[in-house]
C-alpha cells in the first residue's frame, strides 16, 4: 500500500495492493455473508453515488480511480465523504478491476450501509402502491421490479420470505440506481400476513389461474398492494388466499407465463395509469 495520508476515517488514501485491507472488505462485499457482517453494500458510477448522498444515503468508502483525480465532480463527491465522515481511496486501475469484477469498471464506487424499512414503518395512503415480491430468486427481476416501482412512482417493495439480496452488486446493478429512491421492506410470510391483515386498501394477487382480467379492476380507490409470485412455483396458496382478488394477465401464443419482472411492470403501469401523465410527445398531438 503506498499511503497518501494515515489510516482513520475521513481521510484520502491512495492504494495500489490488492492485499490491502480495506480493499480486501470491499471486495468480500460481493458475498452475502460479509454484506450481511458489514451491513454494507457497493453501488458503481458517479451518478449512483451522488443520487445516494442526495437521498441521505451513509456512505461509509469512495473509491475512485486514479483518472478522477482533478475531476470537479468526484472532488466534489470525496469532499462530501470526507464531511460525513467516510473515507476516501483513489485506486489503481487494477484494484478497480478487481472489486468491481470487471473489465472496464466505472471510474467511482461507493460502499454505503443497507438500509430496510421496517414493516410497522409503511403508511398506505389513497394512491400508494406496493409491491409484495414472494420469494423472489433472481437478481435481475428484483432489481428490475425495484427500477420500475421507481418509474411508476409507487411506494415500495415488501421482500416476503426467502429472497434473493436486494443489495447484491446485480441486483443494484440492474436498479440502474432506484435502490436508492425506492424503500425495501422484508418480512416473513406469517409476519407479512398479519401486517396484510392490517392494510386498508385493496389487495391483488396476479395468478396463472386468476379469474379477473387484470384490465377490468378500479384501482383508483385507495391504496393498493399488489402481490407477484415465486418465479417457479408461483403465489403460495397461503398468500393468494389473502388477496381480494387474483388477476390475469391475457395471453396469446405458446407462452406459459410471462417473465416476473415483465408481469410487473404491465400491473404496475395498470394500476398507477390514472396518475401517470405523460407530457404529450412534440409532432404527436
Ligand atoms: N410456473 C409459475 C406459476 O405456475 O405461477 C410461473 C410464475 S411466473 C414466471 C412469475 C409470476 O409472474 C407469477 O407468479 C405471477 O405473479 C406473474 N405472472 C406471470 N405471468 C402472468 C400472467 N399471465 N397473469 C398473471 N400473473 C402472471
Amino acid at each position: 500500500m503506498n499511503e497518501r495520508h494515515a489510516g482513520a476515517p475521513g481521510q484520502v488514501k491512495e492504494v495500489t495492493s490488492l492485499a490491502n485491507p480495506l480493499v480486501k472488505d470491499i471486495k468480500a462485499l460481493a458475498l452475502k455473508k460479509f454484506r450481511d457482517q458489514q451491513n454494507a453494500f457497493m453501488a458503481e458510477g458517479l451518478k449512483l453515488v451522488i443520487d445516494a448522498l442526495d437521498l441521505g444515503w451513509q456512505i461509509r468508502t469512495l473509491v475512485f480511480a486514479k483518472a478522477g483525480r482533478g475531476n470537479a465532480a468526484v472532488e466534489k463527491v470525496a469532499a462530501r465523504t470526507v464531511a460525513a465522515g467516510g473515507t476516501v481511496l483513489e485506486v489503481s486501475e487494477k484494484v478497480l478491476v478487481a472489486i468491481t469484477r470487471r473489465d472496464n469498471p466505472q471510474m467511482v464506487v461507493g460502499v454505503f450501509s443497507q438500509k430496510f424499512l421496517a414493516l410497522k414503518d409503511i403508511r398506505a395512503d389513497n394512491g400508494d402502491v406496493w409491491v409484495a415480491l414472494d420469494r423472489v430468486r433472481d437478481p435481475g427481476n428484483l432489481g428490475t421490479v425495484i427500477r420500475t416501482v421507481d418509474a411508476v412512482g409507487a411506494k415500495g417493495v415488501i421482500l416476503v420470505g426467502d429472497t434473493t439480496d436486494p443489495f447484491s452488486v446485480e441486483t443494484v446493478r440492474a436498479t440502474m440506481g432506484s435502490i436508492f429512491a425506492v424503500p425495501v421492506a422484508r418480512a416473513a410470510t406469517d409476519a407479512f400476513l398479519a401486517w396484510r391483515g392490517g392494510f386498508s386498501g385493496l389487495v391483488v394477487g396476479t395468478h396463472l389461474k386468476g379469474a379477473v382480467d387484470y384490465r377490468s379492476v378500479d384501482f383508483s380507490r385507495g391504496p393498493v398492494l399488489l402481490m407477484m409470485g415465486n418465479e417457479q412455483q408461483g403465489l403460495p396458496e397461503s398468500l393468494a388466499a389473502s388477496c381480494d382478488r387474483l388477476l390475469r394477465i391475457p395471453q396469446a401464443g405458446r407462452a406459459d407465463s410471462l417473465n416476473l419482472a415483465v408481469a410487473t411492470g404491465i400491473m404496475l403501469f395498470e394500476i398507477r395509469r390514472g396518475a401517470l401523465k405523460l407530457e404529450p410527445i412534440p409532432g404527436q398531438q
